[in-house]
């Protein structure tokens, strides 16, 4: 297959002002993951401007969330063995509705602003510029790009879609905004959360204080012994984010609840922790109390495997020669790279345009990395020896 880079490098930084266009609007339609009809209107616009590059998207029907859209060149294959170049995105973010009417879509000093910016609409935007990139000059390339709607709230119901497409690609890159360093990412986190309950016995806390069990105290109980199980050294965080219990100060109460955050470096890490959090949560501290459980919003860690080094390491070459001097980076956040790379493709992470501040109001992008990482990402793809 003959690439000409130079014509797909020409073309994509030329389209610095459309690229801003495209931005803008998918910023300015609120898409918080509950937000179905939000989410698959982001999909439309994305759709549009696809099909205006002869380019057309099936979606995969989701019921309670965003559908997962799928768009690609005409050369993508789906039959055994592992073909295609995956590009990823996902359209959902984490705000309300209203939030965009409160807070539009700005450019201020070579800085955009507005929810979801960073995270990851201007990955959405490279995305389709680099799929209509090689649709126009290089259609015989493989290339498709899936466009989820649930990865801010742990990609259940696209998890299925996601890993059929990773079987058939030979390369994954994951368009999650590239560090406020520049950097790309390299590693994650894998991630989950328990929801937990204890039960106990109400009673007066005055008058029949002895007959009570203190949910409350159990939880307490609970809280700190989850929180012993950090070893911030090795990667390993947990936070009880939540907890909530009782109903009157003078009343033993009968029941609590808590939520916490778990994040581990690898598989071995993660079963390990799974043992000691469930013995903690069913094992009572205080007598006649129980707890009920369960675990949620599990994130595959992203490992840095021989075969993503590798990818890594011909992406940051590729950024070198383009000017652009760039390193991988581990983050404590998860990502759908995690699921990509635990079927055994190739993952790159984070080489969408560069941002910060993601799930805040001060997030933002560097606009001139729009077609920046962009011409890396084509650069890449043409680079990949073709199997
Ligand atoms: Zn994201």
């Amino acid at each position: 297959v003959h690439v000409p880079r130079a014509a797909l490098l020409e073309w994509i930084s030329a389209q610095h002002e459309n690229m801003i266009f495209l931005l803008e609007t998918l910023v300015n339609i609120d898409s918080g993951s509950f937000d179905k009809i939000g989410v698959d209107a982001v999909g439309s616009q994305l759709s549009r401007f696809l099909r205006d590059h002869d380019i057309e998207t099936k979606a995969l029907a989701v019921e309670r969330f965003g559908d997962t859209l799928l768009a690609g060149t005409g050369a993508v294959r789906r039959d055994s063995g592992r073909h295609n170049i995956l590009l990823m995105g996902h359209r959902d973010t984490v705000f309300d509705k209203g939030e965009t009417s409160r807070r539009p879509f700005r450019v201020n000093a070579g800085h955009a602003f507005g929810p979801g910016v960073a995270d990851m609409k201007a990955g959405l935007v490279m995305n389709a510029f680099v799929l209509a990139a090689f649709q126009r000059f290089a259609p015989d390339v493989p290339i498709a790009f899936m466009m989820t709607g649930d990865e801010e709230i742990g990609s259940q119901a696209s998890l299925t879609h996601i890993r059929e497409e990773a079987l058939f690609a030979r390369a994954v890159f994951n368009a999650e905004p590239a560090r406020p360093t520049g950097n790309f990412v390299s590693g994650r986190k894998g991630g989950f959360i328990y929801r937990f309950e204890t039960h106990g016995k109400p009673a007066h806390a005055g008058v029949n204080f002895n007959e009570g069990v203190s949910a409350i105290g159990e939880l307490a109980h609970k809280i700190t012994a989850l929180h012993a199980l950090a070893d911030v050294e090795s990667g390993i965080t947990l936070n009880v984010g939540i907890v909530r219990g009782g109903s009157t100060t003078n009343t033993v109460a009968a029941h609590a609840i808590g939520e916490v955050d778990v994040r581990f470096v690898d598989t071995v890490q993660r079963n390990r922790l799974v043992k000691d959090i469930e013995a903690i949560l069913a094992a009572p501290v205080i007598p006649l109390s129980t707890t009920t459980f369960a675990r949620e919003s599990e994130s595959l860690p992203f490992v840095p495997t021989p075969e993503n080094t590798r990818l890594s390491a011909l992406y940051r070459e590729t950024a070198n020669e383009l000017g652009v001097e760039v390193s991988g980076e581990f983050t404590g956040g998860c990502a759908d790279s995690g699921i990509t790379s635990s079927v055994g493709t190739p993952t790159v992470c984070g080489v969408g345009p560069v941002g910060g501040k993601a799930h805040t109001e001060d997030e933002y992008i560097l606009i001139e990395t729009l077609a920046e990482r962009a011409a890396i990402v084509a650069a890449s793809i043409a680079k990949l020896p073709t199997p």
